[in-house]
């Protein structure tokens, strides 16, 4: 083993579950293994891209070498998908709390939200979540792990911490981070991103959230509920651009009711300090001048590749500044042998996405296979209450696309078990090809959206009807029963009149027979 060149590490508060989530992903006490020259695979960043990878290669008895300069487990165990999820409980519970006379039950008493110890509870969840990515678990894997910088130095090289890595091929699994917009005074001023909100432990009485994407419009519900004032700013005409409209919609209405202050079709213009408080000057949506005073603002603006300083110029890997490194539909760069998956490369930035994006990798890069990014099914979904769950095609893109398409809709409203849990504002929308039953897209929304869409998923990775889905039993009551019930929908267009027709005079000749 060489000397430890690994930096140290931080990560706030310096509490016992941060110190045990630092123990696993990142160990003060790490030293670097010697190289064993030439590896089958070094995968740069430890990321659900890179995690796979590695532990994909290990598994399948290749020699190698993970290097990761912050914290094992990238964005989705330590800013994104684990602590978010693990604050959005805690503020379900309390809207639940707060909406439990609409079920007959009264509670009395001093209610209210302990910010402390629901970010307490989250932290301590990450750390019990962070063995499953730890430098231990993935040595014991077989994987080289190397904590420091990686940057090529030629085509295939790279340098980490002093020291040179060999390969016969590469991933870049170096994912993004926050983007920041060009506002002037917001640097200044200061802001949370993603990598430091997690971190705050006393409720920021007013916030300011800039961003109305998935990221800004999870964090500010939640924070709203669990006790800021947050005000949204967004450029759009609402939020979720990306999201079926009359989804996006129905969880604006869902902020609103929460008391969340939306601004749309805002521009931000300058953020100025006035003693401890953050201004934020802006155009509203008519043209006005207006200013709001927060305490902290939270900047979810979309996020930037991390393409810094990784040599790609040495490596041969044509790469874009803001959209990160080139790859073909087989997830190869411009340099033959170094690969790429997860948020550096992808439109798709999600966990399960880079999950499956670095399976590709693996069989392309280490077994000449010919498996193609594009023919991913890949869902997501936003965890608003209501989520929006969404795969496929949107109306939006399918026009835009010149695809004619065919829509069945089934409100919430109408299925039993929405309306016994009060949980009737969504709905289950399918897209089919005109005329076919071929599911081009499809948007759930409900408070469990996202355990629902795999239903579509799956009929549209193995290519099965809507018309299928009336077939696919649910146990009664179920609010996944909407999705059948989409299938019932199109299978009652198919009754054209000629076939009622026919139907009609077989009953009509079976009742006099
Ligand atoms: C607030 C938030 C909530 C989210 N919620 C969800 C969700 O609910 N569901 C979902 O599917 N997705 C969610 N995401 C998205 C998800 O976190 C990302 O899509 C996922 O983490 C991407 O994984 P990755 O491996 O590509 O990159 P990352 O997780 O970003 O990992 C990249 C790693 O590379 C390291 N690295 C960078 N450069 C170097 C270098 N030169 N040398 C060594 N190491 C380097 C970084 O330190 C990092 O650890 C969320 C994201 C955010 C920010």
């Amino acid at each position: 083993m060489s000397p430890s060149n690994t930096s140290a590490v931080d990560v706030n508060p310096a509490d016992a579950h941060n110190l045990r989530l630092l123990a696993n992903t990142h160990p003060a006490e790490w030293h670097n293994p010697a190289p064993r020259n030439p590896y089958n695979l070094v995968v740069i960043g430890a990321g659900t891209a890179g995690l796979v990878s590695a532990a994909g290669a290990a598994g399948l008895g290749a020699r190698v070498a993970l290097i990761e300069k912050h914290l094992m487990g990238g964005d989705c165990l330590n800013y994104g998908c684990v602590p978010s999820k693990g604050l959005i409980r805690g503020a379900t519970a309390w809207a639940d709390v707060r909406d439990a006379g609409h079920y007959g039950i009264h509670i009395a008493g001093d209610l209210g939200v302990d910010f402390a110890a629901v970010m307490e509870r989250m932290r301590r969840l990450r750390a019990d979540i962070s063995h499953n990515d730890s430098v231990q678990r993935f040595t014991a894997l077989g994987v080289d792990v190397f904590l420091g910088t990686g940057r090529f130095t030629g085509p295939q090289c790279i340098a980490v911490g002093g020291q040179t890595l060999r390969f016969a091929k590469a991933v870049i699994a170096t994912g993004g981070r926050a983007a920041a917009p060009a506002v002037p005074g917001l640097e200044a001023a200061g802001y949370l991103t993603n990598e430091t909100v997690f971190s705050v432990t006393a409720r920021p009485p007013r916030l300011g959230v800039i961003g109305g994407g998935p990221i800004g419009c999870e964090l500010a519900q939640t924070f709203q509920r669990l006790g800021s004032q947050v005000t949204l700013l967004h450029r759009g005409a609402h939020v979720l651009n990306k999201e079926d409209v009359d989804a996006a919609q129905m969880v604006q209405q869902a902020m609103r009711h929460d008391g969340v202050q939306l601004a749309l079709e805002a521009q931000l213009r300058t953020v100025t300090r006035r003693g401890e408080a953050k201004v934020l000057q802006y155009t509203d949506m008519a043209g006005q001048s207006c200013e709001l005073v927060v305490d902290e603002i939270l900047v979810a603006v979309g996020r930037a590749p991390n393409i810094e300083g990784l040599g790609l110029e040495a490596a041969g890997v044509t790469f874009d500044p803001r959209t990160g490194v080139q790859v073909d539909d087989r997830l190869r760069t411009t340099n033959r042998r170094i690969f790429a998956a997860g948020d550096i490369c992808s439109r798709y930035q999600f966990t399960h996405a880079a999950d499956f994006l670095a399976r590709t990798v693996l069989a392309n890069a280490l077994f000449m296979g010919r498996q193609k990014a594009s023919a991913l099914t890949i869902p997501w979904c936003t965890y608003t209450d209501p989520q929006i769950a969404h795969v496929g095609l949107t109306e939006h893109q399918a026009a835009a696309a010149g695809i004619a398409i065919d829509t069945f809709t089934q409100p919430m409203a109408e299925v039993d078990r929405a309306i016994l849990d009060g949980e009737t504002a969504g709905f289950a929308k399918v897209h089919v090809k005109k005329g076919t039953g071929t599911i081009l897209g499809a948007t759930v929304v409900a408070r469990h959206a996202g355990d629902m869409i795999g239903v579509y998923t799956m009929a549209m990775t193995h290519r099965l009807s809507l018309g299928a889905l009336a077939k696919l039993i649910q146990p009664y009551p179920t609010q996944a029963e909407a999705l059948r019930k989409t299938g019932d929908l199109y299978n009652r267009t198919r009754l054209t009149p000629r076939v009622k027709k026919l139907l009609t005079a077989w009953l009509s000749w079976q009742r006099h027979r």
